[in-house]
């Protein structure tokens, strides 16, 4: 296929470049503990420097993949299916979420949010961060706000952020994990007097397991 005819199904939404797959549990917020699939979706420019996923940003060096594989894929492990990045909203997720759905399978995202809403969503993780804020609809359809704290400027953040989304969003704080030994405690302090937070912890790394 040419490469403009690849990049037209990709702004469809057709075609996703795919960094990788797995079944494994979800770490962290309020499904940690639940086995789940992970779609991990190229394609980030929000660029925070703590990224720990920082060979996702290239979308170009991830192979475009046709969706109806990525869902046949998915639907042999699990009916919880976690599509995350990356910044997943950096492509049309409409077509994808439409197809899982046609499965009967549960959609979860995790976004920054920097872009538009698209798909049908079981579950929204809204991740925002300070460079690239969350634009649109998404906080009104947020499931859960996970704020990750590198500093402590970022408790303030996390208040800004919170103040934006619906009633129902359940708030979490999550240590940045290159730093979690200096900024667990200043989290737990900071819930125990703000009960309206929780503590997510990245239970994943923990458990040494993707
Ligand atoms: S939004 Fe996520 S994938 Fe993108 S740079 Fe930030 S942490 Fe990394």
């Amino acid at each position: 296929m040419e490469k403009k005819d690849t990049m037209a199904l990709v702004d469809k939404g057709l075609l996703l470049p795919l960094m990788e797959e797995f079944y494994t549990i979800q770490g962290e917020g309020f499904h940690k503990g639940t086995a789940a699939y992970f779609i991990r979706v190229g394609g980030c420019d929000v660029g925070c420097h703590w990224c720990d996923v920082k060979e996702s940003w290239n979308a170009e060096t991830h192979p475009p993949t046709d969706i109806e594989l990525i869902v046949e894929n998915a639907a042999k492990y699990s009916d919880t299916i976690v599509v995350t990045g990356g910044e997943p909203l950096t492509w049309d997720m409409g077509p994808l979420t439409d197809r899982l759905k046609g499965r009967n399978l549960k959609t979860h995202i995790e976004t920054s949010g920097a872009y538009p809403l698209t798909g049908d969503w079981d579950w929204i993780c809204l991740s925002p961060k300070k460079n690239k804020l969350p634009v649109g609809r998404i906080y009104n359809e947020a499931h859960e706000l996970k704020v990750i704290v590198y500093n402590k400027h970022d408790l303030i953040f996390a208040e800004e952020q919170a103040a934006l989304t619906n009633k129902d969003c359940i708030l979490y704080l999550q240590p940045e994990w290159s730093v979690r030994d200096k900024v667990t405690p200043m989290i737990v302090d900071y819930v125990m007097k703000n009960p309206k937070w929780k503590v997510s912890l990245q239970t994943h790394k923990y458990l040494n397991i993707p």
